[in-house]
């Protein structure tokens, strides 16, 4: 067995059950992809919508495709074509651009909305305290469909570090769940990578994004 397929197996046999696994295939190989695809993982993270696209024509819907990096508004349209889910919502002005889209093609698109728990200045994501807000807007959509949160925190060494910025965004998932605003279902909690998966599942993620953990660590820079 090659050291993917171990990994994906090990990991699987892992998550508690209602985890879902989101392998994060950014810069990898579409061999390792696939090697991924075959030893059970069944959901594929992209960032790029280049790379989603060569690695879909060869995958196709044997895989589930969920965007997880930043949406720019010229790529709307392909990411709408390619993806079952997106997960880095976090301005009404990309949603708006989705549902359009989406009106267009017929089809409905589930998203999550990206909560930027660290406040970090450079990073995309609503504030915790803007959440509600988007939540509000997006709901008043056709075609656009709110089922959850997702966060990336900053980055740590120490694992713990984490833990309160997925606690927080914890608590907007369960205040904004708590609202019950029709069309909106708050179901996914996307939280956690490899250095932080075990903890963020203690904090209540239940689709945690593993790449490095999987796939080995990245080329330096991507
Ligand atoms: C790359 C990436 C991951 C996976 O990161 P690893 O540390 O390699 O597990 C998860 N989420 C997002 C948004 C990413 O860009």
């Amino acid at each position: 067995m090659s050291q993917i397929t171990k990994n994906v197996k090990r990991i699987l046999a892992e998550l508690p059950e209602g985890v879902l696994l989101v392998a994060a295939v950014k810069s990898r190989l579409l061999a390792e992809i696939l090697e991924a695809l075959e030893a059970g993982a069944k959901v594929m993270g992209e960032n790029y919508l280049q790379e989603a696209e060569t690695a879909y024509e060869v995958i196709g819907n044997r895989a589930q495709w969920h965007f997880i990096g930043h949406l720019q508004k010229n790529k709307v349209k392909k990411a709408v074509q390619l993806f079952d889910m997106i997960e880095t919502v976090d301005s009404a002005a990309i949603a708006t651009l989705i549902d359009k889209r989406c009106e267009q093609t017929g089809k409905v698109m589930p998203v999550l909305i990206e909560v930027n728990s660290g406040r970090e200045p450079q990073k995309s994501g609503v504030l915790p305290e803007d959440a509600e807000r988007l939540v509000r807007q997006i709901a008043e959509y056709n075609k656009i469909r709110v089922r959850g949160l997702m966060t990336m925190g900053p980055a740590t060494g120490d694992p713990e570090d984490s833990r309160p910025y997925f606690v927080e965004t914890r608590k907007v998932f369960e205040k904004i769940k708590s609202l019950d605003i029709p069309e909106v279902e708050m179901k996914y909690l996307s939280m956690g990578m490899t250095n932080s998966y075990r903890v963020a599942i203690e904090e209540g993620a239940n689709i945690v994004r593993l790449g490095s953990i999987i796939f080995g660590d990245r080329p330096p820079g991507k």
